[in-house]
């Protein structure tokens, strides 16, 4: 008999024990998010900026998928926007639909995703609701938060690295059933505990950039930032930067944060960042007449050394385009530019004499493998690391959230209420919480 999801919603609101939950009915259908197959051409000969994920976006009754071995449904307490649902609702650089169909090819498994419709979303925090054949370190009614890297690890190179895994898929992008669904559907080895002191909407901000961060900043992938380095961040209010960010300061690094506006100054300020430096108000011109412009280069650099007294030994990359000349001429000699993006155009131009003659290296870096996004996980639970989570909405607007990541209208993350009914709940011991926010300039600034 087909369950209802407002039952098993109430049931998790309640607190209701797993035993309780598995013998509640699923639904057949769900209410998710997703792209259409024959929409993908909708925005063909557009200007990237035009194109709108109001439009492509739909909320709408999905089939529930069918569980295979080794994952597990969870209901979707909330998710949070990423700018990879942001690409999917754009269809680019290339529509998402390849993948899905590229994974079909694939195994009886894979051929489940390849549907015309693809449910987004890389971000969850929920309850677990069912598991399938071979998992055991999970059960039902376990409080999740859910990392997006989607792989089985069967092939031998990823065991090093899950992330050179051939068959690694980044999960709500590369796969479908993604976080955007009020059931999604999730491999074992994706599930962390969810920080018992954190609303549901806050723990639904940790799994991807938090993680990607993490990778590219602590963990031995990356630039293995030590003590004292100083870290230039492009985008440090964004959802990576936020985290970065946070990251340089626990781990007793100098963070210098980039931000466009006077606002997001303030917020870094209040976040514990001494260095900021709003490029729209110096109006750095990295770019003229389809070259770099060397000058604008040196007056960025300088403004780097005033504020830290020193070139960066890390640069935090990601813009791409516009910004990675500057960021390779800026680093130190000797120092890193690690980058996981491209977000304004990714045929990067940089000069090479500043990375040969001065020893500098790039480091190329995707989202994370389990044990970092569990690291990552664990300084949150720890009260060390928290999401700068600005605003929420449900999941019916989700083409309005992703429309203001697109147009650069946001600050650190948007949550997406999924079957959560409001903004505050799933805080589990409050005692810590309370603690922790003493403790924390990033909760006191925007938490309560
Ligand atoms: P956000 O939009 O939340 O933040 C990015 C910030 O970068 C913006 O807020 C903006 O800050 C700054 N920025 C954007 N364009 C430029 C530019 N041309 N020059 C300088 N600064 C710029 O996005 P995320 O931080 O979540 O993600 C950033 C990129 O990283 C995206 O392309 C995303 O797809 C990618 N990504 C890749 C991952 C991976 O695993 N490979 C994982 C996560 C994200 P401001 O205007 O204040 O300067």
């Amino acid at each position: 008999m087909a369950g209802s999801i407002d039952a098993i919603r109430n049931a998790i609101l309640a607190g209701a024990p797993g035993e309780e939950l598995a013998a509640l009915d699923l639904p057949e259908t769900v209410t998710a998010a997703f792209v259409r197959k024959d929409e993908q051409d909708m925005f063909e000969g557009l200007e990237s900026s035009t194109k709108d994920p109001r439009k492509s976006l739909h909320v709408d009754e999905v089939d529930l998928p069918p569980l295979g071995p080794n994952e597990c449904l969870v209901a979707v307490m909330a998710s949070a926007i990423n700018f990879n649902t942001v690409w999917t609702s754009t269809f680019e650089p290339l529509s998402t639909f390849l993948f899905l169909e590229r994974y079909g090819q694939e195994s009886d498994l894979g051929a489940r995703h390849d549907l015309d419709y693809h449910i987004v979303g890389s971000d969850a925090s929920g309850v677990v609701l069912r598991t399938g054949p071979g998992v055991t370190r999970w059960k039902v009614g376990d409080e999740v938060t859910v990392h997006c890297n989607y792989v089985d690890m069967e092939a031998p190179e990823g065991h090093n690295d899950s992330m050179i895994d051939p068959n690694q898929r980044i999960w709500g992008f590369e796969s479908n059933f993604g976080g955007m669904s009020e059931i999604a559907m999730v491999k074992a080895n994706q599930l962390m505990p969810k920080p018992t002191h954190m609303t549901w909407e806050e723990a639904a901000c940790l799994g991807l950039v938090s993680s990607t961060s993490y990778r590219m900043l602590v963990g031995s992938h990356g630039a293995n930032m030590k003590q004292g380095d100083v870290v230039l961040i492009w985008g440090a209010t964004g959802g990576l930067g936020g985290f970065a960010c946070q990251y340089v300061l626990n781990g007793g690094g100098v963070p210098i944060g980039v931000v466009s506006s006077k606002e997001k100054a303030e917020i870094l300020n209040a976040t514990g960042v001494e260095h900021v430096i709003d490029r729209k108000a110096d109006a750095y011109e990295f770019w003229s007449e389809g070259k770099q412009n060397a000058k604008e280069q040196r007056r960025f650099g300088k403004r780097v050394r005033e504020l830290a007294g020193e070139d960066p030994d890390i640069v935090f990359e990601h813009p791409g385009r516009s910004t990675f000349g500057t960021s390779v001429f800026v680093t130190k000699k000797g120092g890193t530019i690690v980058t996981c993006a491209s977000t304004s155009g990714y045929m990067h131009e940089y000069d090479n004499r500043y990375l040969w003659m001065h020893l500098k290296k790039i480091i190329g870096s995707h989202f994370a493998n389990y044990k970092e996004a569990w690291e990552a996980n664990r300084l949150a639970y720890l009260g060390k690391i928290h999401p700068i989570l600005s605003e929420t909405y449900p999941l019916t607007e989700v083409g309005e959230a992703a429309y203001q990541v697109h147009q650069n209208l946001h600050r650190g993350k948007i949550g997406i209420r999924v079957l959560a009914p409001e903004d505050g709940l799933g805080v589990a011991n409050p005692e810590l919480r309370a603690r922790h926010i003493d403790s924390m300039r990033v909760f006191r600034k925007f938490s309560d």
